[in-house]
């Protein structure tokens, strides 16, 4: 049996408890038998940059390298400017192991109150594919003349073509694993003349490798009122880095709270370890109190364990996630329940050994 390597990285406010709960989910798989797990945990975050004047090391990037996978948190803190905590930790990761594809399902899970109430659980399950490596994130721009009247500043969106074909192709490979086989490309090619052009171009290229793929192209502005009006009509969704970005939020809205969503930053050519974590960020305001929701971390070791081919062990996880969510009774406050982080891991533990 192998044993795996999984960096955990809690971060700052609940991803200090959810974390938590994700491994003691994990350790309770591999009490069953049949998976390994070796962790290591690490204290980056607003408390670490604090101390070291940084969100983590500067060879903190060496220390998750044999990993075989890592389980992320939340960065963020009321007292750190947020571009700070994300570039210095969240950013440096995905870039640093090239986690170029961004992957967010969303499903509404049995006994949720999702907002949408014409539609259901059926019509709405999504795949979120963004780009998470270039475009409107670059970090490219500056500032000039600051505080004066003729102050400027720029954020320069660079689309590669490398790096938008990498991103389409794995958007329809991952479309054509699916039942459905449809595929909406996010543009906005109407008013971004150059970039947005050339990611339509490659789309088209691209969708030629892959005949069985029905495909479309969509305007993100219109993408929001259809994934309201039309959810049935989505299934595989891929957007740069900026749209997905927005597009998603939406999607966890949708499918009932923040606190259930996931997320998974890939490799996929498995040069790096890839990393998993729940959407929501640090919600200082329920921190400390046992309240967070931790089903969107979950959720996400479902994602890592398919990711490391645990199929079997992942399928499970997300049986004993569904029948917990099914219970009111097992809701933490986000859904509108008084259930704790505690609680709704016990009862994921408890169904995992029914399971087993
Ligand atoms: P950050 O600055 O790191 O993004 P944030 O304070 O903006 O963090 P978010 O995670 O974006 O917080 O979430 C917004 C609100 O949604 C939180 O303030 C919290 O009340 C609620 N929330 C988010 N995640 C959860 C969760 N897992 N369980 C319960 N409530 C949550
Ligand atoms: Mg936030």
């Amino acid at each position: 049996m192998k044993t795996y390597r999984i960096a955990t990285i809690p971060g700052d406010g609940i991803g200090k408890e959810v974390i938590p709960a994700g491994r003691r989910i994990m350790q309770e798989l591999a009490r069953q038998g049949g998976l390994r797990f070796e962790f290591q945990d690490f204290d980056w975050g607003g408390d670490y940059y604090r101390k070291h004047g940084a969100m983590m090391p500067a060879d903190g990037l060496d220390a998750l390298r044999d990993k075989d996978a890592i389980l992320f948190g939340s960065a963020g803190d009321p007292h750190i400017a947020d571009h700070v905590t994300l570039w210095g930790l969240r950013l440096k990761i995905c870039q640093g192991f090239d986690q170029y594809a961004n992957v967010r399902p969303t499903r509404i899970l049995p006994g949720i109150d999702a907002p949408l109430k014409r539609c259901t659980p059926e019509q709405l399950n999504w795949v979120i594919v963004r780009e998470n490596s270039e475009g409107e994130y670059s970090g490219v721009g500056g500032r000039v003349h600051q505080g004066h009247p003729i102050e400027a500043a720029t954020d320069v969106s660079i689309m590669t073509r490398a790096g938008v074909e990498r991103i389409l192709r794995f958007a329809f490979k991952l479309a054509q694993s699916r039942p459905r086989k449809l595929l909406t490309v996010i543009t906005k090619s109407n008013a971004q003349r150059h970039a947005m052009v050339m990611w339509d171009e490659i789309a088209l290229q691209v969708s030629r490798e892959f005949p069985d793929v029905a495909w479309d192209k969509e305007l993100v502005d219109a993408a929001t009122a259809r994934m309201v009006n039309r959810p049935a009509s989505l299934d595989t969704i891929v957007a740069t880095n900026l749209h997905a970005d927005i597009l998603s939020d939406l999607a966890a809205a949708l499918a009932g709270s923040l606190g259930i969503a996931p997320t998974g930053n890939i490799d996929p050519e498995r040069r790096y370890p890839s990393m998993f974590e729940p959407i929501h960020g640090s919600a200082f305001d329920i921190m400390g109190k046992g309240l967070a929701n931790p089903v969107g971390t979950f959720w996400s070791v479902v994602m890592l364990l398919e990711h490391l081919g645990e199929t079997q062990a992942a399928a499970r996880l997300m049986q004993a996630i569904e029948s917990v969510t099914a219970d009111p009774s097992l809701h933490t406050g986000d859904l509108g329940g008084s259930a704790t982080t505690e609680q709704v891991t016990e009862a994921v533990c408890a169904k995992l050994a029914e399971l087993a």
